[in-house]
């Protein structure tokens, strides 16, 4: 078990000869810089090696020219205690997915825990227990936002003050509790959101035995922050449902690798034609039936970078720079001062027909990870995981 180095502050880094750095801002994906300065975990500057203050760094980071990206953030996973999934009954998941270049994830509740409290008083001990145990630890260093109430029937206003004076900031998937209608569901989101709880809800077909079908009525009427897997997860709503969400709502536009992959790219090609990008977020749903998905964000990239022709760079913000603005977290997801240091260090794969790294995403191969790093403190170097990257940054000292 990988256990996160707990208190350990970074000190001055410098990540230097960075040969592509994708931004995770939509509107301006790849910046003109090829250094990174750091300081105790946090961005404190970005631009050219000659312009910045490089002396005294603790650590010296030489990236040979390879690309550096934010931390990927997978908007949709179900965790349940540290490390472990009971639903494949599986150790260091969440480890793996490090090694997959995720450094934040999100819950979308906490629903594979084994004898899952459904009474309203459980249920809120159980966000508040998640929410606590995940904020005091991250397993191999990943920031994981979890304490995602399951909604159930009978909960009131009060109990959503309670849960939001608890320190929860988030809903687990409306729909996979007892709360199923959309006038009902729709109360306790408006509720949620008094309270400054961001809440998902999810969409399509039943994804185990015992869950429902929500289909494209209940998502609006629900209104809720994020269309959670609008590609279903798995079973997807008709595709005009689909687009007929896309049109009507404003809200996030999630897509998971646990879902129908078709459906994932005839949204993105509409939201391309809606010109809603910005509101493109991406996430795994694992672990799940089909499985842990430790690549699950880097092949959702490479998927509609390939098959939806969004540009790659583009690609990346959605798992980037759009979470964490939908998601309303200001510490990650772009690479700008003031940011976490939170950073995926990649290269094309070993023998990859693309000649760099953005021509092979959207030529359908994933792109290696060389390194990843948290709060400036590097995590993995060489992923476990992926196709090895052509070249990998070198730690100098
Ligand atoms: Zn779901």
């Amino acid at each position: 078990m990988v256990v996160a180095i707990q208190g350990t502050k970074s000190g001055k880094v410098v990540i230097k000869n960075i040969g592509l750095m994708l931004s995770g801002d939509l509107d301006a994906p790849i910046l003109d810089a090829d250094t990174i300065v750091v300081n105790d975990g946090i961005i404190t500057a970005v631009g050219r090696y000659k312009d910045c203050d490089t002396a005294e760094a603790k650590t010296v980071i030489d990236c040979r020219s390879t690309a550096v990206a934010p931390g990927l953030i997978d908007s949709h996973v179900h965790p349940v205690a540290g490390d472990w999934t009971p639903r494949q009954n599986q150790l260091n998941w969440i480890e793996s997915s490090l090694n997959g270049g995720v450094t934040t994830m999100i819950s979308a509740g906490e629903v594979h825990f084994p004898g899952r409290p459904k009474d309203i008083l459980g249920l809120k001990a159980l966000a508040i227990t998640a929410q606590r145990a995940f904020s005091n630890f991250h397993p191999a260093g990943v920031k994981v936002h979890a304490g995602a109430p399951v909604l159930e029937k009978g909960m009131v206003e009060s109990d959503f003050k309670e849960l939001a004076d608890a320190g929860v900031k988030l809903l687990g998937e409306v729909g996979l509790g007892s709360v199923k209608a959309g006038a009902e569901a729709g109360q306790m989101v408006a509720w949620a959101r008094k309270y400054g709880i961001q809440s998902t809800i999810h969409t399509g077909g039943p994804s185990i035995p015992g869950s429902g079908l929500i289909d494209k009525d209940v998502v609006l009427e629900a209104d809720a922050d994020i269309i959670g897997h609008i590609n279903g997860g798995h079973t997807s709503l008709p595709y005009k449902q689909v687009c007929e969400l896309c049109e009507r709502s404003k809200r996030g536009i999630e897509l998971v690798h646990n879902g129908n992959e078709r459906i994932a790219i005839l949204t993105a090609r509409h939201a391309t034609e809606l010109q809603c990008l910005h509101r493109v977020i991406l996430g795994t749903d694992g672990p799940a039936g089909s499985g842990v998905q430790p690549l699950g964000i880097l092949r959702m990239i490479t998927l509609l970078s390939s098959l939806a022709d969004v540009p790659a760079e583009k690609a990346f913000c959605f798992a980037t720079g759009n979470t964490a603005r939908v998601r309303n977290l200001d510490d990650c997801g772009l690479i700008e001062v003031g940011r976490s240091a939170d950073f995926v260090f990649m290269d094309r794969a070993q023998q990859t027909a693309g000649a760099n790294l953005l021509e092979s995403v959207q030529l359908g191969d994933i792109p290696g990870v060389g390194m990843v790093m948290i709060d400036g403190i590097v995590r993995c170097q060489r992923s476990r995981n992926t196709p090895p990257a052509t070249e990998i940054p070198v730690i100098e000292h």
